[in-house]
């Protein structure tokens, strides 16, 4: 049976002493070990994506050694936190929190929707490599929530715009029209879908919900504005 121990370990202990006394070091550029990602809490997790998107909104994102990164992580990765995002070109998990490698497990997925493979990611991201926070992403202008209200059919991505429907349904009654030219109903709806996907990830796995319930584990669902690179979590 596979265990975190077959996930980690090893390696990635240079810098171990830049991350003892604090969670996070905002001006370090140190990936964390396996001893400091088990001290973490899901908030502090969350603190820290918050604390991310802010350095990347006013421009003091880190300047870190990223090949130092990769022999730091070469041995074991320790990240804190998943985020399960749009495949949009315009929302990269790592640039919009200041995250660099080891520091985050990233899913994109057209609509961020939470399909079977990506739950099966996320079993894997938190049980066996002990992340604490699970983050849906979704985003503002959303071209796979605008496929999905105007009914767009288009080979294998016909089943995946299905994931989005229940988030259109649930806005049956909104004012104007439901098409994608409408756009705070395509806004309502991606919203919607984001809280629905991070709803659906506790509800599709027994796994995630068992860590949710043990507090080792916050999910939590999350909108980003492709005007601003603002994110804004939604409690
Ligand atoms: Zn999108």
């Amino acid at each position: 049976m596979l265990s975190r121990r077959h996930f980690c370990c090893a390696g990635a202990l240079a810098g171990t002493t830049m991350f003892f006394g604090r969670a996070f070091a905002a001006d370090s550029c140190t990936t964390l070990t396996r001893e400091r990602q088990a001290a973490l809490s899901p908030d502090d997790a969350l603190t820290e994506l918050r604390a991310g998107n802010e350095r990347f909104l006013t421009q003091n994102m880190r300047n870190c050694d990223l090949l130092g990164q990769v022999r730091a992580t070469a041995g074991g990765q320790y990240p804190f936190a998943l985020v399960i995002g749009c495949i949009d070109s315009r929302v990269p998990p790592e640039l919009v929190f200041d995250q660099r490698i080891g520091d985050i497990f990233s899913a994109r997925i057209a609509g961020n929707v939470a399909e079977d493979d990506v739950v099966g990611s996320a079993e894997f991201a938190t049980k066996l490599a002990g992340a604490r926070l699970i983050v849906v992403l979704g985003h503002s202008e959303c071209g796979a929530v605008k496929g999905a209200i105007d009914g767009v059919t288009l080979g294998k991505l016909t089943h995946l715009l299905q994931r989005i429907k229940p988030a259109i349904e649930a806005h049956g009654n909104a004012p104007g029209e439901h098409n994608s030219k409408n756009k705070d109903f395509v806004q309502q709806v991606a919203t919607t879908n984001a809280r629905l996907a991070a709803q659906s990830l506790q509800q599709d796995s027994q796994i995630l919900r068992d860590l949710v319930t043990q507090g080792e584990l916050k999910i939590v669902a999350a909108m980003h504005d492709v005007t601003s690179g603002r994110i804004t979590f939604l409690q």
